[in-house]
């Protein structure tokens, strides 16, 4: 079966929200199609000597709040679309958590686990300097996405204040502490996600304590959500990645000895871990069992949580879905038939421009340290982290009820008046 279109799941939930707030016909003109779309050819030469080109996108969805912001993805399956959609989200994104940055998303369609250090290196290398002239901390900031991290974001800076003979951290997010990072940006999606979380339980009465969580991807976003998840007292029964997963009903008692082993083994199938052994032996005493990775999300559990890739939640599986609630903190990992049969069923979807908006909300802490040339330590960024969250998230939820609307709906009225505005 052919992915569903993430542009086209995009461009549906702009039509939707376009008739809620009788939007203006400039600004929806304005908000259908990116201001900019840039195209790079790479080429690299590899370790053997050969070149080999890779095709690299900048997305430059809108900017009327602020500089174009958003991540880089190193993934076979990026392409326009896909960045199209993703920047398109990102103005979403950061209207509904306020900040003061616009949208915009790129990446390389590029498997980096077949490259080498010095390879990604020099293709990350490449792609900034075609990125120099379209960037910049006034212009557009990217940050760290899917495969990419705060060793790639040092690469781009370096390389930027090469070719523009300047000292600029503020050009990319997610860097490393040392080279001009924020505290607290590696771990922020993940906790924001469960400060969402957190508060749209408050508004239902509902207590955290022993509710159970699956997780699917267990990346950046989806092992730190599972650590703050678990702090709130939730019991994490499953975690798949690309190659399968586990589950155990009554919980997985180590996730950082899961996130050890997965890194030895490659996998997170098999990472039954009691103390520090993890193996199939544990499989048994703690009930568990390997699942494939599609099972995660039609589990008997209180939440799922999509935390990989786009179009997880379709109409194919949205109807085996057990679970009363979810929690996006992928992008777009439903596509729009799903989220009316989850609406239908009843299933409250804590939708991904809220859910995962932690990291952006960090990013323009990142940025703003950095324009001041002042540190902010993690304390600080938690309880800013924290002030942005609960307040997004008690906007939207007063939304949906004033209007009798999903959250996902009342979000995006939310992001389209702020632009508006
Ligand atoms: P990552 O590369 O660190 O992790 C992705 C994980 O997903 C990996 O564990 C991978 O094995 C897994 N995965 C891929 N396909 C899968 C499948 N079919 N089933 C199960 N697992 C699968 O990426 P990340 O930074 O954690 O990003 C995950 C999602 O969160 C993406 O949609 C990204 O756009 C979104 N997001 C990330 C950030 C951030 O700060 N990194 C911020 C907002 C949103």
């Amino acid at each position: 079966m052919k992915d569903a279109n993430p542009w086209e799941n995009a461009r549906q939930r702009l039509e939707a929200a376009a008739k809620q707030v009788d939007l203006d016909p400039l600004l929806h003109a304005r908000l259908a199609e990116p201001d900019r779309v840039i195209e790079m050819s790479l080429p690299m030469r590899m370790d053997d000597g050969r070149v080999k080109t890779y095709r690299g996108y900048r997305v430059q969805h809108n900017n009327i709040l602020g500089p174009y912001k958003g991540g880089l993805r190193y993934h076979p399956k990026v392409d326009l679309d896909e960045a199209k959609a993703l920047a398109f989200w990102m103005t979403m994104k950061c209207a509904i958590i306020d900040i003061p940055f616009g949208g915009g998303k790129g990446g390389i369609s590029v498997n980096p686990k077949e490259l080498s250090e010095g390879e990604l290196e020099r293709l990350t290398r490449e792609f900034a300097r075609k990125l120099a002239p379209v960037i910049g901390p006034d212009k557009d900031v990217p940050a760290p996405d899917v495969n990419t991290n705060a060793k790639v974001m040092d690469w781009i800076r370096d390389e930027y204040d090469t070719v523009t003979h300047t000292s600029s951290p503020a050009v990319v997010t997610g860097k490393s502490v040392g080279r001009g990072g924020s505290e607290g940006r590696t771990e922020a999606t993940g906790a924001g996600g469960a400060i969402a979380l957190q508060s749209v339980l408050r508004t239902l009465g509902k207590d955290p304590k022993g509710l159970t969580v699956a997780i699917q991807g267990f990346g950046n976003v989806g092992s730190h959500l599972a650590r703050y998840v678990k702090q709130m007292g939730c019991l994490i029964v499953a975690l798949s990645d690309s190659k399968g997963g586990i589950y155990v009903p009554r919980g997985i008692p180590d996730l950082d000895a899961v996130e050890e082993c997965k890194e030895k083994s490659g996998r997170i199938a098999g990472c039954y871990c009691v103390g520090s052994v993890c193996d199939l032996s544990n499989m048994v005493s703690l009930g568990g069992k390997d699942i494939q990775p599609e099972d995660v999300l039609t589990l008997p559990v209180d939440i799922v949580v999509p935390a990989a890739l786009e179009n997880a939640i379709t109409k194919e599986n949205a109807n085996k879905i057990q679970a009363g609630m979810v929690l996006e903190m992928a992008n777009g990992p439903t596509t729009t038939e799903a989220d009316e049969i989850l609406a239908q069923k009843g299933t409250i979807v804590i939708p991904d421009v809220l859910a995962n908006s932690g990291g952006v909300a960090v990013s323009y802490f990142e940025w703003l340290q950095n324009k001041h040339d002042e540190p902010w330590d993690e304390e600080h960024v938690f309880k800013a982290l924290q002030e942005k969250m609960e307040a997004a998230t008690a906007k939207v939820a007063e939304i949906a009820n004033a209007r009798k609307c999903t959250l996902r709906e009342a979000a995006y009225v939310l992001a389209l008046q702020q632009v508006a505005r």
